[in-house]
């Protein structure tokens, strides 16, 4: 993601869009999917637009990929038990529509769930 064209997560950081925020911490913002896939569904974003993907946010900045994973956490632990499927997806082909690194917090009773 350049950061001319600041991606819609970008506009949620800043405000210029509003979203259902549960946590925010100095690097990421956390707030629920528009269009939820469970019954918990909370995308974990870091403030930065500078990742795409979940590997190149390894590769740039591992403590914030770690950041990420312990936020989420934090939520599941807030929302669901500590329990939760946590999901990055990286490309177009396996369904990512916004280039703009994003954790999905997914939670509920998924045991039964056909999420994959
Ligand atoms: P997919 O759309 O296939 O889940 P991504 O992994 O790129 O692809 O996820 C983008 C997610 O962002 C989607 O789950 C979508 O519902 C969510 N989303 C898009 N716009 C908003 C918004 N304004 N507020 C909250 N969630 C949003």
């Amino acid at each position: 993601m350049s950061e001319q064209e600041p991606s819609i997560f970008s506009k949620i950081v800043s405000r210029e869009i509003p979203a259902d925020i549960v946590l925010e911490t100095e690097r990421v913002i956390a707030f629920r999917d528009i269009q939820p896939q469970a019954p918990i569904h909370v995308l974990v974003v870091p403030k930065t637009g500078e990742y795409a993907t979940v590997s190149e946010l390894a590769a740039g900045d591992p403590e914030l990929l770690a950041h990420v994973v312990g936020v989420a956490q934090d939520i599941a632990n807030e929302l669901c038990e500590g329990q939760f499927r946590l999901v990055f997806n990286s490309g177009e082909k396996a369904g990512q529509t916004v280039f703009h690194v994003h954790a999905h917090v997914l939670g509920g009773d998924l045991a039964e769930g056909s999420l994959a």
